[in-house]
């Protein structure tokens, strides 16, 4: 099983305006000038050769993320980085797309529009939804107020399903199935599963309910993952302030984690505010946190055969991630 992530930003894509990308190059300069590199020749390599670390920058995408496995290729959310995915679908000559939809708020499906394989006649489009008006709302973003093109006028032979929580469905041999994320007006992960190994996208989710008792039938989905991308859009001391508001923090993953044997966890629904000084920051503080709390649980942990606990990453735009090499 391999996943691709095209789109990690969160409630907005974040733009590059001058500051930000001033800013950025003032931070790969500094970079670049503390591992010793002296001329442009040389700072131009280590830009596309990793020396300057990977990622330079988280990137400006919304959510998007595609799950692969052997000739199956989904979707989990159709957020900007909806675009790229459907430019790479047309160069592998991809036809069938199934799509999960974890709920309607905008930064989940801005991309849909501008997926080009919707417009091309003979392709076949699925998109499974929890929400019960999700077809409605979905239909109505083509309705010719927000997007040029009405939804009988698109191409592409497009389909609804309706998924009931906690019942999955298989896509030929990997099998889906959606729980519950606690979001303001519902927000649902899916948990895919084929041949022993387990991924999991919880976003968006504040994580409000925790302990075993009060996730009851959702807390299967987060057990013995190989991978969980989870929603770490603030910093612990701003999510007092943004009760509510549907989003979680780096440290409360990564006690899920390790109380779970979740043996991957990657954060992602960045605030597109975010800079990326900040998110490396937030990683920082969530390995450290890590550390300190792996004690507690290294019976689970040296059973697991993992003994330093779970991989904490930064998600960003563009990672491939093959979950069969974790
Ligand atoms: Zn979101
Ligand atoms: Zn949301």
């Amino acid at each position: 099983m391999k996943l691709k992530l095209w789109g990690t930003r969160g409630s907005l894509p974040r733009t590059l305006n001058n500051q930000i990308f001033s800013e950025l190059l003032i931070e790969l300069s500094h970079n670049a000038e503390a591992k010793g590199i002296n001329t442009l020749a040389e700072f131009r390599k280590a830009i596309t050769s990793g020396k300057l670390g990977v990622p330079l920058t988280f990137g400006g995408n919304t959510t998007c993320t595609e799950i692969i496995h052997k000739k199956t290729r989904c979707f989990v959310d159709m957020g900007s980085g909806f675009l790229e995915a459907g430019e790479e679908a047309l160069k592998d000559d991809i036809h069938e797309f199934n799509v999960f939809m974890t709920h309607l708020h905008s930064d989940h499906l801005l991309g849909f529009p501008y997926f080009v394989p919707i417009h091309i006649p003979g392709n076949k489009f699925t998109i499974h939804h929890v929400h019960p008006l999700a077809p409605k709302y979905i239909m109505e973003m083509f309705n010719g107020v927000y997007f040029p093109v009405k939804w009988n006028e698109l191409q592409a032979d497009i389909e609804f399903k309706q998924l009931k929580i906690y019942e999955p469905t298989q896509l030929s041999d990997l099998k889906v199935t959606p729980f519950c994320l606690d979001h303001p007006g519902g927000s649902f992960g899916y948990h895919f599963e084929s041949e022993g190994k387990k991924a999991c996208v919880g976003v968006d989710g504040e994580y409000k309910r925790l302990t075993p008792k009060e996730l009851g039938k959702d807390l299967i989905y987060y057990q013995n993952l190989d991978i969980l991308i989870f929603d770490a859009q603030y910093e612990l001391n701003e999510l007092a302030s943004r009760s509510d508001w549907g989003h979680c923090s780096p440290n409360i993953g990564v006690d899920l984690a390790l109380r779970e044997g979740i043996r991957n966890i990657y954060l992602t629904h960045h605030d597109p505010k975010s800079a990326e000084a900040k998110g490396f920051r937030m990683l920082e503080a969530a390995r450290k946190h890590k550390k300190l709390q792996l004690p507690a649980h290294a019976d689970l942990w040296d059973k697991l055969n993992q003994p330093d606990g779970p991989n904490i990453n930064m998600a960003w735009d563009g990672l491939e991630i093959d979950v069969d090499k974790l």
